[in-house]
């Protein structure tokens, strides 16, 4: 399950930020994520809680802000909204519109102990 890995890299970052920040105790983290990250946030939840099982973030609580996904429509020569990967052009229906932005995930904020 991607989900699985994602919540492992969210892991990998907590524990470096512990070390470099000197915390001991994550209470919870703030994510945001790309409407065309293709993840899913009730599984990314899931896996969260997994994960976090006996780390340094044992039961923090996880806020996922989603974030919308853009792309550039050549014809329209403009930025559009675009709902999930491979969209066309809400605008002028062209199937070829360049993803520019929503396909990330990142740890925006953690509250510590
Ligand atoms: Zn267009």
């Amino acid at each position: 399950m991607h989900e699985l890995s994602v919540a492992e890299s969210i892991l990998d970052i907590l524990t470096e930020n512990a070390r470099s920040s000197g915390y001991q105790r994550v209470k919870l983290v703030r994510l945001e994520i790309g409407a065309l990250a293709c993840i899913e946030p009730e599984a990314l939840r899931f896996c969260f809680d997994a994960v976090m099982k006996d780390s340094l973030a044992d039961g923090a609580t996880l806020e996922i802000a989603r974030t919308l996904g853009q792309g550039w429509c050549t014809p329209c020569c403009r930025s559009v909204v675009i709902e999930a990967l491979y969209d066309a052009c809400p605008l002028c229906g062209n199937p070829n519109v360049k993803v520019t932005a929503g396909t990330a995930m990142r740890v925006k904020e953690v509250e510590v102990e």
